[in-house]
């Protein structure tokens, strides 16, 4: 019998929707963003079931370092690159990309490469703000960077750079400046103006340097042909979420990777005018009947979602009544009320959109998704 939450992750939807990307951007090569444990649905898991990627894409050293142990033997990018210097070292050898955001970073990754004498070229992507205003070098910054990587004393041999001796002598293999990247801070908004600024200035730095570039993440792919790079990195449509604001994931082809469910653990009928919960925000109009479901904020469920939140029980909406507690949350079951414990009950996923949840409680579908706890077991098929 199940008595806790189950999330069902639904690989070939995962796959399903790797193709409609596919599809959408056709002559890019692909990362797929499986940072935070997959954006909840489990790294492991879904690596293997994307095989089609060209890659991995991930924000921290830590991630990049968990998918190599795994066996994970793919291209890897780091997006973000905060690391430890043991990290880092660690890193270096295992054939991972890195994201160069600041002129700092570089020179630890240098004198780290130096110290500990390499065997493998590194490559890097160098991190263009375009409006972004979070990771990333200013325009002249990377202008500077990129013409010092490529300077005879940097030293560029044929795109990359080597480190080198005072004598000349080669210390480590070069390290190569694999493409130009920046994220786009308003691509959700297809009518945005900044997009298609943010994209020009990117294309035209990489373009005069002859470097290979990445834009798109899910929203750019599909509502901006210009975020169609070279390499794009979609993340939250390959789970089936909708990138873009006031569009169904439903009606951009995508699937749900993950249903969330949980078991009813009482059903109780409370006279008109008892409260429900945690400081009786909710008390019932009328003579009621009401169930009680294994989720809360312990699980990931979010708290402030509110009475009225929709969830699904025998193929019928029903919603939350009063505060989510840490274990339970408490429903409404006057038109279902031949619902007994024990019956599953649909918090998010096949039949009720997570967008459609996520609205109700003021958030977005990427949040509701990665902030799953680790009680909630995780089944792949
Ligand atoms: N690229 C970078 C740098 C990111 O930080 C993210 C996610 O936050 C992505 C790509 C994937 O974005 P999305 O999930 O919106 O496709």
């Amino acid at each position: 019998m199940i008595t806790g939450p189950i999330a069902q992750i639904d690989l070939d939807a995962l796959r399903h929707n790797l193709a409609v990307c596919r599809g959408a951007a056709p002559s890019s090569r692909l990362w797929a963003v499986i940072k935070a444990d997959a954006y909840g649905h489990g790294m492991g898991p879904c690596a293997a079931a994307l095989e089609a990627a060209d890659g991995f894409a991930v924000a921290r050293v830590q991630e990049a370092l968990g998918l190599r142990a795994m066996g994970i033997s793919k291209p890897l990018l780091v997006l973000e690159g905060a690391a430890s210097e043991t990290e880092l070292t660690a890193v270096l050898s295992m054939q991972v990309e890195l994201t160069v955001h600041s002129s700092q970073q570089l020179e630890l990754i240098l004198s780290q490469r130096q110290a500990h004498l390499q065997p493998r070229p590194q490559r890097i992507w160098l991190k263009l703000d375009t409006g972004m205003g979070r990771l990333g070098l200013q325009q002249a910054e990377a202008v500077a960077l990129i013409e010092r990587l490529r300077s005879p004393t940097g030293s560029l041999a044929s795109g990359s750079i080597q480190q080198t001796t005072a004598s000349g002598a080669m210390q480590t293999p070069p390290l190569e400046l694999a493409g130009l990247m920046t994220h786009l801070a308003n691509a959700d908004d297809p009518s945005h103006p900044m997009t298609a600024a943010q994209c020009e200035q990117a294309r035209a730095l990489a373009e005069h340097f002859g470097l290979p570039l990445s834009i798109g993440n899910s929203a750019g792919i599909l509502a901006h042909p210009a975020a169609r790079t070279d390499w794009v990195r979609p993340g939250i449509m390959l789970y089936g979420g909708s990138p873009l604001l006031g569009q169904t994931a439903a009606a951009l082809g995508l699937r749900p990777v993950m249903t969330l469910t949980s078991p009813l653990i009482a059903v109780r009928d409370l006279a008109a005018g008892a409260p429900i919960g945690y400081g009786s925000t909710y008390h019932c109009p009328q003579p009621m009947r009401v169930g009680v479901v294994a989720i809360g904020y312990g699980d990931g469920y979010p708290r402030h979602a509110p009475s009225g939140t929709p969830v699904l029980i025998r193929g019928r909406r029903s919603a939350v009544l009063g505060r989510v507690s840490m274990d339970m949350i408490s429903i409404d079951l006057r038109q279902i009320p031949q619902a007994t414990v024990g019956d599953p009950v649909t918090l998010w996923g096949q039949g009720l959109p997570v967008e459609e949840v996520a609205e109700q409680v003021g958030t977005i579908n990427y949040e509701l998704l990665c902030r799953l706890s680790n009680r909630v077991q995780r089944m792949h098929d």
